[in-house]
């Protein structure tokens, strides 16, 4: 039987990436969306016409109940749950001193509670089953902190502490967390930087250019891969060589 792989903020970027990757590698994909539904719908058709097994469902990965019902929606269509790739994620660039109450309370519903939402609905599936693997998107700047991100930051951090946390509570269970701490990966979500700080960035990269969806969305493969069954509660730095 084919296993399921749930990958949350798949409507684009790294989650898509991985959405195709996984399709086409024979996996059952839930492609989670929350905002984007044309181009969550476009991509599990595109998907489906090819011959996979795919659905698109909407949650917002801050709202336990929304998550609650997209897992058990997954385990009717799919029958199980084996992967769960918590992917969604918001950035936002700020000086601390203008972060408000509803700008923190939003970067830590998202890309934390987030997390914790999808892993303790997940969970009680993978455990029954004695075997699961949990891939959590962090981000280096959740490693070294970033200036005028001070919310993405802590709440990329969190993710980290949460994966190496998890990763020892349900080892015993046959369930393995990683955490993947990407550097700067080519995707909308740094279309606001502008062409000149790219640039100023890139130069300061070893490998001397940004990442791609696709290569974030293989280190995801493997991770989710039986060659990853030893490893658990890492940190796998994915950044051209800029954090070493
Ligand atoms: P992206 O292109 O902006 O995609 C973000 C995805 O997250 C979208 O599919 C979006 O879905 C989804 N999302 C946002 N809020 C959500 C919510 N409340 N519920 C469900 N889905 C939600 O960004 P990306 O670059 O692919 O980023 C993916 C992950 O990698 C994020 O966690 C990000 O922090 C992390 N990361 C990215 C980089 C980078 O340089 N790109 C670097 C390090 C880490 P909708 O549009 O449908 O709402």
């Amino acid at each position: 039987m084919s296993k399921t792989v749930i990958i949350t903020g798949a409507s684009k970027g790294i989650g898509a990436a991985t959405a195709i990757l996984f399709a086409q590698k024979g996996y059952n994909v839930v492609l989670n969306y929350n905002n984007s539904a044309a181009a969550a719908l476009l991509l599990q058709k595109s998907l489906c016409e090819q011959g996979h097994n795919v659905i698109a469902y909407k949650a917002n990965v801050a709202n336990k109940l929304e998550v609650d019902l997209m897992i058990k929606e997954a385990i009717y269509r799919f029958g199980s749950v084996d992967i769960l790739i918590n992917n969604a994620g918001i950035s936002r660039s700020s000086l601390f001193t203008d972060i408000s109450e509803f700008d923190w309370d939003e970067m830590m519903n998202v890309n934390l509670k987030g997390v914790f939402n999808c892993c303790q609905a997940a969970l009680p599936e993978m455990i029954k089953n004695k075997s699961g693997k949990i891939i959590n998107i962090s981000s280096m700047w959740g490693v070294t902190g970033a200036s005028c991100e001070v919310h993405y930051s802590a709440a990329k951090a969190g993710v980290i502490g949460l994966t190496k946390a998890l990763a020892k509570e349900v080892a015993p269970s046959g369930v393995t967390v990683n955490a993947i701490a990407p550097g700067i990966i080519d995707t909308s979500m740094n279309a606001e930087i502008s062409v000149e700080d790219l640039a100023d960035f890139v130069n300061d990269v070893p490998l001397g250019r940004m990442g791609t969806a696709d290569e974030v969305a293989q280190l995801c493969f493997f991770l989710a891969s039986d060659s990853a069954d030893y490893i658990t509660g890492q940190v796998i730095g994915q950044n051209g060589g800029y954090v070493i």
